[in-house]
């Protein structure tokens, strides 16, 4: 039992590799004392963005959100090592952070933001308006089959549109779309891509960085779930991470071997 449980500490993340039918996985290294360090300045600092000045602060990056309605979030660091040697710590925040996906001092987001923004500014007010032309229609009515089959027909196209783009790396020096790179079975769950580790795998493979170790934490009000608390730390999730990763940290192996 308890060898089992240091198992599933060491193994945080991937899973059986489409690419080269291998099995990738990843450990924590000393992540967590960084993330221990992340998690006191937002505790002591009440913000997200680190490099600002505490008079500069913006209003909007301010972690009073994750105690209240929103809930809280999850967090990750990894360390690395950069090609001269020297150490390299990585932060990601899941998802985006009060409608800002991109912070100076945090792994950027798997897609183009200016493609993302002009993508949801075509589709998101289109849904809006079928979904309050619906509330007004009389329920099961030949009218609002076809209103409700309209708005889920655009959903649809919505997250293909968003799905096709991000584009996953890895440590061969390949690339993916995120649909051909994605192993799990069933369609793919809103939001794959987006937690902390592809975006801390993301920026490592872009910036030429080793991983070394990555840990990720929870902040803020519990999920509505239950199953994040303030505080804790957690594997990378299984539903839309492991299915991804396992394509990401292929090749990690071999040069982790070589370094
Ligand atoms: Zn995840
Ligand atoms: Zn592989």
């Amino acid at each position: 039992m308890q060898q089992k449980k240091t198992m599933e500490q060491e193994r945080i993340a991937g899973g059986p590799c489409l690419n080269c039918r291998r099995e990738h996985s990843f450990s924590e290294g000393d992540a967590r004392s960084h993330c221990r360090e992340l998690m006191q300045f937002l505790e002591q600092e009440k913000r997200l963005d680190l490099l600002a000045r505490r008079e500069e602060a913006d209003p909007q990056l301010d972690t009073a959100s994750l105690f209240g309605e929103a809930r809280g979030k999850m967090f990750g660091i990894m360390v690395c090592r950069a090609a001269d040697g020297s150490e390299r710590v990585l932060r990601a925040f899941s998802g985006q952070y009060n409608g800002i996906w991109e912070i100076e001092g945090w792994a950027p987001p798997l897609f183009n933001l200016a493609v993302y923004t002009r993508i949801y500014a075509e589709f998101e007010p289109r849904i809006k308006q079928l979904g309050r032309e619906l509330q007004l229609t009389k329920h099961g009515s030949i009218q609002w089959r076809d209103l409700s089959n309209r708005r889920r027909q655009l959903s649809q196209q919505w997250m293909r549109e968003i799905h096709a783009l991000y584009t996953l790396s890895n440590f061969r020096g390949q690339q993916r779309l995120l649909s051909d790179a994605f192993a799990g079975s069933g369609g793919i769950p809103t939001g794959t891509g987006d937690c902390c580790a592809p975006k801390l795998f993301n920026q490592a493979i872009r910036e030429n960085l080793l991983p070394l170790g990555l840990a990720e934490f929870y902040l803020g009000r519990e999920n509505a779930s239950r199953t994040r608390q303030h505080g804790q730390f957690y594997p990378s999730c299984a539903s839309k991470c492991t299915p991804i990763l396992s394509f990401m940290l292929c090749g990690l192996d071999e040069l982790r071997v070589a370094g």
